[in-house]
């Protein structure tokens, strides 16, 4: 079987049936699964073979990431969530940070990011008031920062302070925020935290820059993977329209619900297409910026679009815990405010285009 397949077989049979597990937090269950990934071939295949990794290039990793990601918990079972944290120490570290690399790719450690804070627009990191301040010892880290992914269980968090970027080791959670009722994101607070000098980031001053090669890589990520929960979304749409009979025809003969068939695989394919031109960029390590702000806005639009309609084809089974279209919905309405708000990409990609008529 190729490894396309193996990983789409892997997340229906293993994954899809213990989320609500997962979303609750579970470790447990969580380590159950990681163990069955490595049992199956299946563990960190994007990262470096020198760390314990698969060793697939990001072409061929992107090959896999729609199935991989057509469930939330996906890339964190089979070992590749940590990916982008990988490349960016590869690329930035000091070899003191390095040494979080290979417990980081064999999945005993796990980190988070920290860029947005409370107070202040997360679509303006420039506007980020934590701060970092040199001293001998090192750095002198103070602020907050809210919904850092997966901060709970965090060894380490990548902080941007002061337009700089540091790895910390020690924060305080201050709080779980649930998002939609859904686990997984934290509020942290840095007071006083000590920072040794050699956990910056590439120099002073290069946090944003630094950032901005990871979005690239994450947003396209992220796309691919809320394909994967549209096509999940639409599938079961599919079927129920034609499986359920209202008087005396099945859902499937109407034409309103035609019409949610039809939009859903229009949005689908669309924002497929663009994932793609975006992610040939990526993988070929040119300038996307124009393709990302496309597929980003696409790809959040289509799973909010595609859960919907299936919410509404559903009727009220939709909105309970008999389908996992509550969880997709939840994903698809947060997909349109993280990775940056899509109003922020429309404005920005539309004044690259139009810089670029202008000269
Ligand atoms: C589930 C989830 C996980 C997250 N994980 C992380 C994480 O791990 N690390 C992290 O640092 N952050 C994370 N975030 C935060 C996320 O990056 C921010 O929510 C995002 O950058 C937007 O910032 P904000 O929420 O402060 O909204 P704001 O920047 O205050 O924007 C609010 C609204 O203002 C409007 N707006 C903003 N900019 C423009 C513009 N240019 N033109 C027109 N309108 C505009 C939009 O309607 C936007 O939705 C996460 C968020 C969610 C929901």
């Amino acid at each position: 079987m190729l490894v396309l397949e193996r990983v789409s077989a892997f997340v229906r049979e293993h994954v899809w049936p213990v989320e609500t597990v997962l979303d609750t937090g579970s470790n447990a269950e969580l380590a159950r699964l990681r163990g069955l990934a490595r049992s199956a071939g299946l563990w960190a295949l994007p990262l470096p073979r020198n760390l314990g990794g698969g060793g697939l290039g990001l072409t061929e990793y992107f090959s896999l990431a729609e199935q991989e990601g057509s469930s939330d918990h996906g890339p964190s079972v089979l070992g590749s969530a940590c990916l982008l944290d990988v490349r960016m120490f590869r690329r930035f570290a000091r070899p003191a940070v390095m040494e979080l690399l290979k417990p980081l790719v064999a999945g005993e450690i796990s980190g988070s990011y920290a860029m947005t804070e409370p107070g202040v627009a997360g679509s303006d990191p420039a506007a980020a008031r934590t701060t970092a301040v040199r001293t001998s010892d090192g750095w002198l880290l103070n602020g907050r920062k809210w919904f850092t992914s997966g901060a709970g269980n965090a060894s380490y968090v990548t902080v941007l302070a002061s337009g700089s970027l540091f790895v910390a080791t020690d924060f305080r959670v201050v709080r779980e925020i649930p998002v939609l009722g859904a686990a997984g994101q934290f509020e942290i607070e840095l007071d006083d935290v000590l920072v040794p000098h050699d956990h910056l980031l590439g120099d002073v001053g290069e946090g944003l820059r630094i950032a901005g090669t990871r979005l690239a890589l994450g947003r396209t990520l992220r796309c691919l993977r809320w394909l994967g929960m549209a096509e999940r979304a639409f599938d079961l749409m599919c079927s129920r329209a034609t499986e359920r009979q209202v008087r005396g025809s099945a859902l499937a003969d109407r034409q309103l619900v035609q019409q949610h068939v039809f939009e859903s695989l229009l949005a689908i394919r669309s924002a497929r297409a663009l994932t793609h031109q975006a992610a040939e960029l990526v993988a070929a390590g040119q300038d996307a910026r124009t393709e990302i702000g496309l597929a980003k806005v696409a790809a959040a639009r289509t799973l909010h679009q595609v859960c919907d309609a299936a919410i509404q084809v559903f009727g009220a089974e939709g909105l309970g815990p008999d389908t996992p279209l509550p969880m997709l919905a939840r994903i698809g309405r947060a997909a349109r405010i993280l990775d940056g708000a899509d109003e922020m990409h429309v404005s920005d990609t539309a004044r690259r285009v139009l810089r670029t008529r202008a000269s």
